[in-house]
């Protein structure tokens, strides 16, 4: 689905878990940003084909989550793209360390038991390596500045094209239901640190369109309704 020109939302995942995106580039190539649960990857391949075979060179991971970064391995050796994320973020998107779930007793014992299943149940394989590493502020190919998005994860991060006012916010926040909300508690660890890193998003200037990694992308009066949410937290 055109979400508007040059934006794509991958079919068939509207409905599903989680969101990915692929962005037209000025120079031809396509960037896919995030790459969906281990199951998405043939989806992701097919509606890539349809954009025009061969065009993929740059996925971008908004964070190392199983659900952004399940079908990354196999997109990205399917198509030997270049893999971006945040530097903070790259031992976990490569597999060499865990996702921190938090602290209480109950994420502790979940985040060793979520990791098992992952890798055992859902036949999770992490990408060998992360190509580009990007920090906040810094402005890349696609015409997207990278912002900073830290407490669901540490190396979270959200997209923003300034000339069009359209951002991908990544579990910054969620839109399920049409409604504007945290990142799950379970999985974020640092919410204080989260509700600021939406109070950010929140700061962006003529911000016209917002994609989520949840929930469906907000097309009118985006700005207005991310400032609502964001002075209310
Ligand atoms: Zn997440």
């Amino acid at each position: 689905m055109q979400i508007v020109p040059g934006l794509h939302l991958v079919d068939g995942m509207e409905n599903g878990v989680v969101n990915a995106y692929v962005w037209e580039r000025p120079d031809g190539g396509l960037t896919l940003i995030d790459a969906g649960m281990p199951g998405d990857a043939p989806k992701i391949l097919a509606f890539l084909d349809k954009l025009g075979q061969g065009r993929l060179d740059r996925i971008i991971a908004t964070h190392g989550d199983i659900d952004h970064i399940g079908g990354l391995e196999a997109v990205q050796a399917a198509s030997g793209a270049v893999v971006v994320c945040h530097a903070v973020e790259k031992a976990v998107v490569e597999g060499r360390q865990m996702r921190v779930m938090g602290d209480s007793l109950l994420t502790r014992a979940y985040g060793p038991l979520f990791d098992f299943v992952t890798r055992t149940f859902l036949r999770y394989r992490p990408v060998q390596q992360v190509d580009e590493l990007v920090l906040d502020k810094q402005m890349l190919v696609e015409g997207l500045q990278v912002v900073h998005v830290p407490g669901h994860t540490p190396g979270q991060i959200a997209l923003f094209e300034p000339q069009r006012g359209i951002l991908i916010a990544a579990d910054a926040l969620s839109n399920r239901k049409d409604k504007l909300g945290l990142p799950t508690a379970i999985a974020t660890p640092r919410m204080d640190v989260a509700k600021d890193s939406i109070r950010k998003l929140a700061a962006l200037k003529g911000i016209q369109i917002v994609c989520f990694g949840h929930g469906v992308p907000i097309t009118q009066n985006a700005a207005e309704r991310l400032q609502a949410y964001a002075a209310g937290l």
